[in-house]
């Protein structure tokens, strides 16, 4: 029986998405999402679909498509595929993700309530990942409004990383002494619940104008101690491929930046964004990075192994910046699974956040001994490449701290007891520190020479 198809129909377009659109047509003969006709985009071809292993073993290919086909089964590839199609019909209102999820009356008016303070926003081809009929759907969470939201909202801070300290022009904050964060924009195609600018949903999205942009390049020109550049959300990837490029050839010109890093979540909830034409772009401003943000293995469809895949063969490495989260991934076998499906799209589990305390998101945060047993349930259990840095983002602009188990059960001067992952003690001899009275080219006592001309302490190591 073919099931049961909602049309989709056209959204209002939002204030703030009307900005980010306009945005991409001043810098671009391309048309912008939404003002389209949906017969342009028919004559466009699907991206051949599934070409990647993705390492969907655990998962089946059906398992995660049932739900498109279940509620997006009339939406042909073309417009399925087209990334602009997807942005435009994001589902924003309660009444429509009520045609698609079973919802009470009164979960409707407790989700309106939330949606007021903290809206809604999800692209069709995540939401299709969602299992509709678990309420406990670790996709789910993240994408649908919980009514805690709201009754533990006063838990927690706005602005918990006082990224408005460190700002010194509108959209740049200079934090750490060689790099700077860009913020282009506030707009995003989902709205992740555990966002940690949620507040800035609020603001009706915006994109930095021209001459806020010229600041924040004249900012960088200025200051030669920058050598990084993080351009992140609001996602910036929303703007147009060519609005993206006028500022990074710019940014690229500026002789002292040595790197461009790329924090979006595209790849997770829209990944047909990634096409050929943004990857050419980002592979001519090279070395430009990418950070993404994979929290489940469900994530991992063909489409999102795709859009990794077409990234790096363009010379784009990939990392990974997970957010650990109550009921989404926070068992070490939702981290081993998620972790190792990454490395099979040659994606690099890079950090596992922490959740920020942020006002609205303290029902999907985890104490902070949740993290760490993680990492030890994954350390010398899987290979060191799959395991992640657990870090803590410290409030009040305080920077990131690495959290990992103990393995030092004592220490000595001159030796440690270390425990390993099977919990077995080992002895290991400390090394002497070397007398720093010789500069140390000497007391690496090179090739003809002998240890004559050594510190007493050093030749004796030198056996
Ligand atoms: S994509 Fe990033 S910036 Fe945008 S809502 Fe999600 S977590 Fe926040």
């Amino acid at each position: 029986m073919k099931p049961a198809s909602v049309k989709l129909k056209r959204q209002p377009v939002y204030e703030s998405e009307k900005r980010c659109l306009d945005s991409c047509s001043n810098n671009d003969s391309e048309e912008p999402p939404g003002k389209r006709s949906t017969s342009d985009n028919l004559e466009e071809e699907p991206p051949s679909r599934h070409s990647v292993h993705c390492g969907l073993k655990e998962e089946p290919p059906s398992r995660v498509a049932t739900t498109r086909y279940r509620f997006f089964g009339d939406i042909p590839d073309s417009l399925w595929n087209d990334w602009k199609w997807q942005f435009r019909n994001r589902i924003t209102r309660v009444e429509q993700l009520a045609q698609l999820i079973p919802l009470s009356t009164e979960e409707q008016a407790q989700l309106k309530l939330v949606t007021m303070r903290y809206p809604l926003s999800v692209t069709p081809y995540y939401l299709s990942l969602i299992d509709p009929d678990d309420p406990r759907d670790p996709i789910r969470k993240q994408a649908i409004p919980s009514p805690m939201e709201m009754t533990m909202g006063s838990v927690g801070l706005e602005d918990p990383l006082d990224e408005k300290k460190d700002t010194v022009v509108p959209g740049l904050v200079h934090r750490y002494p060689d790099r700077v964060l860009l913020v282009l924009t506030d707009i995003c195609p989902m709205f992740c619940r555990h966002c940690t600018r949620k507040r800035e949903w609020r603001n009706g999205g915006w994109v930095r104008s021209t001459a806020e942009v010229e600041a924040m390049l004249d900012y960088v020109s200025q200051h030669k101690a920058v050598r990084d550049i993080i351009i992140s959300g609001g996602d910036p990837l929303t703007l147009s491929t060519r609005h993206l490029e006028s500022i990074i050839s710019r940014l690229r010109r500026i002789k002292h930046v040595e790197i461009i890093r790329i924090g979006t979540r595209f790849p997770v909830v829209l990944p047909q964004r990634i096409d050929n034409e943004l990857c050419s772009m980002l592979a001519k401003h090279g070395p430009i990075w990418l950070n993404t943000h994979f929290n489940h293995v469900r994530e991992i469809t063909p489409e999102a192994a795709e859009a990794c895949d077409r990234l790096v063969r363009s010379g784009v490495p990939v990392n990974n910046q997970s957010v650990l989260l109550r009921g989404v991934n926070d068992r070490i076998e939702a981290q081993m699974r998620l972790c190792h499906a990454l490395l099979r799209i040659k994606v690099r589990p890079y950090y596992l956040f922490q959740c920020d305390e942020v006002q609205g998101t303290e029902h999907l945060r985890t104490p902070v001994e949740t993290g760490i047993k993680i990492i030890e349930g994954m350390r010398g259990h899987t290979s060191g490449l799959a395991v992640p840095t657990f870090v803590i983002d410290l409030p009040q602009g305080g920077g990131k701290v690495a959290l990992q188990p103990n393995y030092v059960l004592a220490q000595t001067e001159g030796e440690l007891v270390l425990r390993n992952y099977q919990e077995r003690l080992f002895h290991y001899r400390n090394p002497a520190k070397l007398a720093r009275t010789e500069p140390p080219s000497e007391v690496l006592c090179p090739a003809g020479s002998t240890t004559a001309n050594v510190p007493q302490e050093a030749a004796a190591n030198l056996g």
